[in-house]
């Protein structure tokens, strides 16, 4: 039986364990004591059980614990408490679910204020988006803004874990393969074997020889045109930066549909390359994929998010949520045969709608 008479602890260790976990102990001063106590609770075989008594009262646990705090009182220096934790038992960084933009804005900004340095690469990587979405579509965005845009409801959940991860440079790609401590065996996963380069997300995403990436912003290239409305260059400010995307007719007014539909169409493209290049190294031996496996991936993942729309519209409860009218004014120049559909096709789901197919 493990005691204690701290109310806030024994939460920690119990009804707020999953939520502190899932937060990444943000804003929890004693963050490393309390995951190190987790860690060991887990790590015990045993069953433990947690007492909460009142601070005053016969407990022996607490006198011997009493006794031992006016040994340490009298002792020259502080005692170096273990914190570090078994890898195995650790649950590391906040989750995106659970990372409201609050919590992430301030945690950043706490960073700051104890001039802690910030994640240096996500400093940088916000500067390299922020400009490219100044180049692209000719607005300043705060990096609170890039944040926000990552959660905006055009992307997806498995989108937006990815770009948060990338931001925060949180990928194993290339030179984290090379970094001090890592095992020598595993320094040849710093290196594209297709291109001989040291790989890294901009690499992959935009530069990379292996089938991917180029077909993927050409097949988007070819849909983006049918909307009569300029291309721009894929980089990290068009398409980290996607959710940023600020578009506008030739009289100034913004086109918040086909802003939605930049969001929604560069930001699975992105994802996918990232994930066919995962596919290609981890589950395929480095073997590559066939341009035309490629092209009717990005087909398949472009059509699923149309029909995931239509579903989420059809379901549509607060004034939040995307409208049947809204999905159709999103992706109607994208659709294949749009003007034969009938009306209400958005809501019916026997009426199948997919996108053009770019030809070449
Ligand atoms: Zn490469």
């Amino acid at each position: 039986m493990t005691v204690t008479t701290s109310k806030r602890v024994m939460a920690s260790l119990t009804k707020n364990r999953v939520k502190q976990e899932e937060e990444g102990y943000l804003r929890q001063p004693d963050a490393s004591l309390i995951r190190a106590i987790i860690a060991n609770v887990r790590a015990r075989r045993a069953r433990t059980s947690l007492k909460l008594v009142q601070r005053r009262g016969d407990h022996t646990d607490l006198n011997s614990a009493k006794e031992l705090a006016l040994e340490g009182a009298k002792k020259l220096g502080p005692d170096e408490i273990p914190t570090t934790v078994d890898l195995k038992w650790r649950i590391s960084g906040a989750s995106l679910s659970a990372m409201t933009q609050k919590l992430a804005y301030q945690e950043i900004r706490d960073r700051k204020l104890k001039s802690v340095k910030p994640r240096s690469s996500t400093t940088t990587n916000l500067e390299i988006v922020s400009e490219g979405v100044k180049d692209a579509f000719g607005v300043d965005v705060t990096e609170a803004e890039i944040w926000k845009s990552i959660r905006s409801k055009h992307v997806s959940s498995t989108c937006a874990q990815f770009l948060w991860k990338t931001m925060h440079n949180l990928h194993m790609v290339g030179n984290r393969w090379l970094r001090e401590g890592m095992p020598e065996e595993y320094q040849d996963r710093a290196i594209c074997a297709i291109c001989d380069n040291v790989e890294s997300m901009d690499h992959i995403l935009f530069r990379c020889e292996a089938p991917g990436q180029a077909e993927i912003w050409n097949e988007l290239k070819v849909i983006w045109e049918t909307t009569g409305l300029p291309w721009k260059q894929p980089d990290w400010g068009t398409a980290l930066g996607a959710g940023c995307a600020v578009i506008k007719s030739e009289t100034g007014v913004r086109k918040k549909p086909m802003e939605a539909l930049w969001t929604i169409l560069w930001t699975e493209s992105v994802h996918l390359i990232w994930k066919l290049r995962c596919e290609r190294v981890i589950h395929r031996d480095g073997e590559v994929h066939d341009k035309l496996a490629v092209k009717n991936a990005w087909y398949a993942a472009i059509d699923r998010r149309l029909t995931l729309n239509r579903r989420t519209a059809v379901l549509a409860k607060c004034k939040h949520d995307l409208k049947q009218g809204d999905v159709e004014a999103i992706w109607a120049p994208t659709i294949q045969g749009y003007r034969d559909l009938p009306e209400g096709w958005v809501g019916n789901g026997g009426v199948l709608v997919g996108i053009k197919r770019g030809q070449g």
